[in-house]
């Protein structure tokens, strides 16, 4: 009837009582960078689990689910996670079973989100689709027969490091030209940081903004309100994405694409483009057979369902 969601983040510890139909019945957090010890953290955590459980006449749960960065499906560990202070491999599930004897479930945040879509969200009676996660970066999950895709080693779905643009831009992977350096709210920054040097009498609201403080919601808010040049940015940047997302239908002949994240709350600044570029990018055999559609998860929740969808997989 009840599971429990945690999103780890390099800053905070997110951690939700959900019941069986989505519902989030109660929340709490962590600072996750305050803490260098991977088994005081774990051992915090499910401290703030019991009392969630005991605030809500709670007595047992199903199962912990659990989106980490690097988290590993196969094996439950987190490994070698850049952004945490936990270094080398950390065995989430034997850390946590110390403490609570239920089945404890990880993975990534993009897998989590498809997970909550197909549980929770917009693809509740879905077989095949295809969620990207617009953020830092952009992630993605890949369900097939309701089914999340893990590949051979548990890192299958990276289609944010697919190379769109050969030779592109420079990526934290190491390589050049990845989706993620153009489409995620970096990249949408990096983009809009193009237009104004292109664009010296440009002197509409971006203008005013110190370069380095530039946020992809500024420049969906500036969009909004009509302005030439942040609309130039979603644009290009829906441009972009249309082509990722008909690659990806080439790929797992999805129903439906779902995008979630900051960048897509800039509604149909961003989402009207993608749909043109990608209907102009889509092979013809899958004419008509593939819908885009921005995610149904409730924004404040949906990391926290996302994880404790985990738990039903
Ligand atoms: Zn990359």
């Amino acid at each position: 009837m009840y599971s429990i969601g945690i999103d780890i983040g390099g800053t905070n510890t997110d951690i939700g009582l959900v019941r069986f139909d989505g519902l989030c019945l109660a929340k709490s957090n962590l600072p996750t960078n305050k803490y260098n010890d991977a088994s005081i953290y774990v051992s915090d955590i499910c401290t703030r689990i019991k009392a969630l459980m005991s605030e809500n006449g709670i007595e047992a749960i199903d199962g912990i689910g659990i989106a980490a960065p690097a988290g590993n499906y196969y094996t439950g560990c987190i490994e070698n996670a850049t952004n945490l202070n936990f270094k080398g491999i950390i065995d989430l599930p034997k850390l946590f079973h110390e403490h609570i004897d239920v089945p404890v479930v990880v993975s990534n945040d993009a897998n989590a989100a498809a997970y909550g879509e197909l549980v929770y969200g917009g693809a509740k009676g879905m077989r095949h689709f295809v969620m990207f996660t617009l953020g830092t970066g952009v992630g993605s999950g890949i369900v097939v027969d309701r089914k999340l895709v893990h590949g051979k080693t548990g890192g299958a779905g990276e289609l944010g490091h697919a190379i769109l643009i050969p030779e592109g831009r420079p990526c934290g992977c190491g390589r050049k030209g990845c989706l993620e350096t153009y489409t995620s709210a970096v990249g949408i920054c990096r983009t809009t940081k193009e237009l104004l040097e292109a664009t010296p009498d440009y002197d509409g609201p971006l203008s005013k903004v110190n370069p380095d403080d530039l946020t992809s919601k500024m420049v969906g808010d500036s969009a909004k309100a009509g302005d030439p040049l942040a609309i130039k940015v979603f644009e290009k940047t829906g441009y972009w994405l249309g082509i990722a997302l008909a690659n990806a239908v080439a790929f797992s002949g999805p129903e439906a694409i779902f995008l979630m994240g900051g960048p897509v709350k800039a509604g149909e600044v961003l989402m009207k483009p993608v749909r043109e570029s990608f209907k102009k990018h889509l092979c013809f055999v899958y004419d008509g057979s593939v819908e885009v559609h921005v995610s149904e998860l409730p924004d404040n929740d949906a990391a926290i369902l996302g994880a404790a969808a985990l738990t039903k997989a």
